[in-house]
Protein backbone atom coordinates (compact mmCIF):
# COMPACT_ATOMS: atom_id res chain seq x y z
CA UNK A 1 0.00 0.00 0.00
CA UNK A 2 2.80 2.39 0.84
CA UNK A 3 4.57 1.67 -2.40
CA UNK A 4 1.55 2.60 -4.33
CA UNK A 5 1.25 5.84 -2.51
CA UNK A 6 4.91 6.29 -3.51
CA UNK A 7 4.14 6.08 -6.67
CA UNK A 8 0.93 8.01 -6.71
CA UNK A 9 3.25 10.81 -5.51
CA UNK A 10 5.83 10.64 -7.65
CA UNK A 11 3.36 10.93 -10.62
CA UNK A 12 1.90 14.04 -8.90
CA UNK A 13 5.08 15.79 -8.46
CA UNK A 14 6.34 14.61 -11.86
CA UNK A 15 3.72 16.73 -13.24
CA UNK A 16 3.41 19.55 -11.05
CA UNK A 17 5.82 21.23 -13.06
CA UNK A 18 4.72 20.59 -16.23
CA UNK A 19 2.44 22.89 -18.60
CA UNK A 20 -1.23 21.89 -18.28
CA UNK A 21 -2.61 20.83 -21.48
CA UNK A 22 -6.03 22.05 -21.15
CA UNK A 23 -7.28 25.73 -21.69
CA UNK A 24 -10.02 28.08 -20.04
CA UNK A 25 -12.45 28.35 -22.88
CA UNK A 26 -14.27 30.65 -23.85
CA UNK A 27 -11.72 33.28 -22.31
CA UNK A 28 -8.58 31.04 -23.81
CA UNK A 29 -9.15 29.40 -27.38
CA UNK A 30 -7.06 26.94 -28.80
CA UNK A 31 -4.87 27.61 -32.36
CA UNK A 32 -6.83 25.16 -34.78
CA UNK A 33 -5.00 23.26 -37.71
CA UNK A 34 -5.22 24.80 -41.07
CA UNK A 35 -7.28 22.54 -42.32
CA UNK A 36 -10.20 21.87 -39.48
CA UNK A 37 -13.34 21.47 -40.53
CA UNK A 38 -16.05 23.30 -38.85
CA UNK A 39 -18.98 25.21 -39.87
CA UNK A 40 -19.76 25.70 -43.64
CA UNK A 41 -19.41 28.98 -45.55
CA UNK A 42 -21.00 29.94 -49.17
CA UNK A 43 -18.48 32.27 -50.61
CA UNK A 44 -18.95 35.22 -53.41
CA UNK A 45 -16.60 36.13 -56.51
CA UNK A 46 -15.19 39.63 -55.96
CA UNK A 47 -17.78 40.86 -58.21
CA UNK A 48 -20.22 39.94 -55.70
CA UNK A 49 -22.00 37.36 -57.69
CA UNK A 50 -22.73 34.28 -55.52
CA UNK A 51 -20.40 30.97 -56.16
CA UNK A 52 -23.00 28.58 -55.91
CA UNK A 53 -24.71 27.58 -59.08
CA UNK A 54 -27.45 25.31 -57.42
CA UNK A 55 -26.38 21.74 -58.84
CA UNK A 56 -27.20 20.10 -56.51
CA UNK A 57 -23.54 18.29 -56.39
CA UNK A 58 -22.88 18.70 -52.83
CA UNK A 59 -26.15 17.79 -51.52
CA UNK A 60 -25.33 14.36 -53.82
CA UNK A 61 -22.29 13.72 -52.25
CA UNK A 62 -23.28 14.15 -48.54
CA UNK A 63 -23.31 10.84 -46.61
CA UNK A 64 -26.19 11.95 -43.84
CA UNK A 65 -28.05 14.17 -45.98
CA UNK A 66 -27.58 17.05 -44.43
CA UNK A 67 -27.92 19.86 -47.24
CA UNK A 68 -30.96 21.02 -48.76
CA UNK A 69 -30.95 23.74 -51.60
CA UNK A 70 -33.84 24.92 -54.06
CA UNK A 71 -32.09 26.45 -57.13
CA UNK A 72 -33.65 29.00 -59.22
CA UNK A 73 -33.35 30.15 -62.34
CA UNK A 74 -30.88 33.50 -62.78
CA UNK A 75 -33.03 36.57 -64.94
CA UNK A 76 -30.25 38.26 -67.50
CA UNK A 77 -31.14 41.46 -65.79
CA UNK A 78 -30.21 40.84 -62.26
CA UNK A 79 -27.93 37.20 -62.08
CA UNK A 80 -27.52 36.15 -58.71
CA UNK A 81 -24.38 33.82 -60.01
CA UNK A 82 -22.87 33.31 -63.00
CA UNK A 83 -24.55 29.99 -64.18
CA UNK A 84 -27.49 29.24 -65.61
CA UNK A 85 -28.98 28.90 -61.73
CA UNK A 86 -27.95 29.71 -57.65
CA UNK A 87 -29.86 28.28 -54.66
CA UNK A 88 -32.75 30.17 -54.01
CA UNK A 89 -32.49 28.33 -51.05
CA UNK A 90 -29.63 26.59 -49.15
CA UNK A 91 -29.86 25.17 -45.82
CA UNK A 92 -27.34 22.97 -43.63
CA UNK A 93 -28.35 20.60 -41.26
CA UNK A 94 -25.73 20.87 -38.46
CA UNK A 95 -27.43 19.00 -36.56
CA UNK A 96 -26.82 15.81 -39.45
CA UNK A 97 -23.57 17.19 -40.71
CA UNK A 98 -20.56 15.12 -39.60
CA UNK A 99 -18.13 17.53 -40.79
CA UNK A 100 -16.63 15.42 -43.47
CA UNK A 101 -16.32 17.95 -46.03
CA UNK A 102 -17.54 15.54 -48.87
CA UNK A 103 -20.04 18.45 -49.88
CA UNK A 104 -16.31 20.83 -50.02
CA UNK A 105 -14.72 18.52 -52.47
CA UNK A 106 -17.94 17.79 -54.69
CA UNK A 107 -18.52 21.64 -55.84
CA UNK A 108 -17.06 22.13 -58.93
CA UNK A 109 -17.04 25.89 -58.32
CA UNK A 110 -15.53 26.33 -54.66
CA UNK A 111 -18.43 27.54 -53.35
CA UNK A 112 -18.61 26.14 -50.62
CA UNK A 113 -16.57 25.61 -47.52
CA UNK A 114 -16.01 24.25 -44.05
CA UNK A 115 -14.19 27.37 -41.77
CA UNK A 116 -12.46 26.90 -38.53
CA UNK A 117 -16.14 28.20 -36.88
CA UNK A 118 -16.97 26.14 -34.23
CA UNK A 119 -18.99 28.10 -31.83
CA UNK A 120 -22.34 26.86 -32.58
CA UNK A 121 -23.83 25.32 -29.48
CA UNK A 122 -27.67 25.93 -28.63
CA UNK A 123 -30.73 24.58 -26.83
CA UNK A 124 -32.72 24.79 -29.47
CA UNK A 125 -32.33 22.25 -32.23
CA UNK A 126 -33.18 24.41 -35.04
CA UNK A 127 -30.79 26.85 -34.32
CA UNK A 128 -28.76 24.00 -35.91
CA UNK A 129 -29.99 24.09 -39.41
CA UNK A 130 -28.55 26.84 -40.77
CA UNK A 131 -29.73 28.81 -43.86
CA UNK A 132 -28.11 30.25 -46.90
CA UNK A 133 -28.57 33.99 -45.48
CA UNK A 134 -26.14 32.72 -42.49
CA UNK A 135 -23.55 31.17 -44.78
CA UNK A 136 -22.98 33.04 -46.98
CA UNK A 137 -20.16 35.49 -47.25
CA UNK A 138 -21.63 39.17 -47.15
CA UNK A 139 -21.24 41.57 -50.06
CA UNK A 140 -17.74 42.85 -50.50
CA UNK A 141 -16.02 39.41 -48.69
CA UNK A 142 -15.00 37.74 -50.96
CA UNK A 143 -12.88 34.98 -49.65
CA UNK A 144 -11.25 31.13 -50.84
CA UNK A 145 -11.88 29.78 -47.49
CA UNK A 146 -10.31 26.56 -46.53
CA UNK A 147 -9.84 25.66 -50.21
CA UNK A 148 -6.28 27.64 -49.80
CA UNK A 149 -4.75 25.34 -46.85
CA UNK A 150 -6.26 22.13 -48.65
CA UNK A 151 -4.52 23.44 -51.74
CA UNK A 152 -0.91 23.95 -50.34
CA UNK A 153 1.40 21.65 -50.66
CA UNK A 154 0.94 18.92 -47.85
CA UNK A 155 4.14 18.76 -45.22
CA UNK A 156 7.28 16.67 -46.61
CA UNK A 157 6.28 13.58 -43.71
CA UNK A 158 3.07 13.37 -45.35
CA UNK A 159 4.22 13.60 -48.96
CA UNK A 160 5.25 10.23 -49.46
CA UNK A 161 4.41 8.39 -52.89
CA UNK A 162 1.71 6.31 -53.26
CA UNK A 163 1.61 2.47 -53.11
CA UNK A 164 0.30 2.35 -56.44
CA UNK A 165 2.79 4.17 -58.02
CA UNK A 166 5.35 1.78 -56.86
CA UNK A 167 3.04 -1.21 -57.61
CA UNK A 168 3.47 -2.50 -53.91
CA UNK A 169 1.16 -2.00 -51.17
CA UNK A 170 2.58 -3.13 -47.28
CA UNK A 171 5.42 -5.25 -49.24
CA UNK A 172 2.76 -7.14 -51.52
CA UNK A 173 1.85 -6.47 -55.63
CA UNK A 174 -1.18 -4.82 -55.09
CA UNK A 175 -3.65 -4.14 -58.58
CA UNK A 176 -3.82 -0.18 -58.42
CA UNK A 177 -7.73 -0.59 -57.59
CA UNK A 178 -6.77 -1.90 -54.27
CA UNK A 179 -4.66 1.61 -53.59
CA UNK A 180 -7.99 3.66 -54.59
CA UNK A 181 -6.49 4.17 -58.43
CA UNK A 182 -8.68 2.60 -60.51
CA UNK A 183 -7.21 -0.83 -62.13
CA UNK A 184 -7.04 0.26 -65.77
CA UNK A 185 -3.81 0.27 -67.58
CA UNK A 186 -2.24 3.50 -68.58
CA UNK A 187 -3.76 4.72 -71.74
CA UNK A 188 -0.85 4.31 -73.51
CA UNK A 189 -0.70 0.74 -72.72
CA UNK A 190 -4.13 -0.18 -73.66
CA UNK A 191 -2.88 1.62 -77.42
CA UNK A 192 -0.15 -0.55 -77.49
CA UNK A 193 -2.19 -4.12 -76.47
CA UNK A 194 -5.30 -2.95 -79.00
CA UNK A 195 -2.46 -2.17 -81.49
CA UNK A 196 -2.83 1.92 -82.79
CA UNK A 197 -6.40 2.60 -84.68
CA UNK A 198 -5.24 3.11 -87.94
CA UNK A 199 -4.40 7.43 -89.40
S1 LIG B 1 -19.47 18.08 -44.25
FE1 LIG B 1 -20.13 16.03 -44.91
S2 LIG B 1 -21.93 15.58 -43.68
FE2 LIG B 1 -21.58 17.78 -43.51
S3 LIG B 1 -22.86 18.69 -45.09
FE3 LIG B 1 -20.83 18.39 -45.99
S4 LIG B 1 -20.93 16.36 -46.98
FE4 LIG B 1 -22.67 16.52 -45.56
S1 LIG C 1 -22.41 24.63 -53.21
FE1 LIG C 1 -21.30 23.94 -55.04
S2 LIG C 1 -21.91 21.78 -55.30
FE2 LIG C 1 -23.40 22.73 -53.90
S3 LIG C 1 -25.08 23.37 -55.24
FE3 LIG C 1 -23.69 25.11 -54.97
S4 LIG C 1 -22.29 24.99 -56.74
FE4 LIG C 1 -23.30 23.00 -56.57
Amino acid sequence: MAMEMIKGLATTLRELGKKPTTVSYPEEKRTLPARFRGRHVLHRYEDGLERCVGCFLCAGACPADAIYIEAAENSPEQPVSPGERYARVFDVNLLRCIFCGYCEQACPTGAITLERIYEMSSMNPEDLIYHKEQLLEPVGQSTRGSLDAWSATPPEETNTPLPGRQGYFDGQEASAAAVGQGDLPPETEILIGRGKPEE
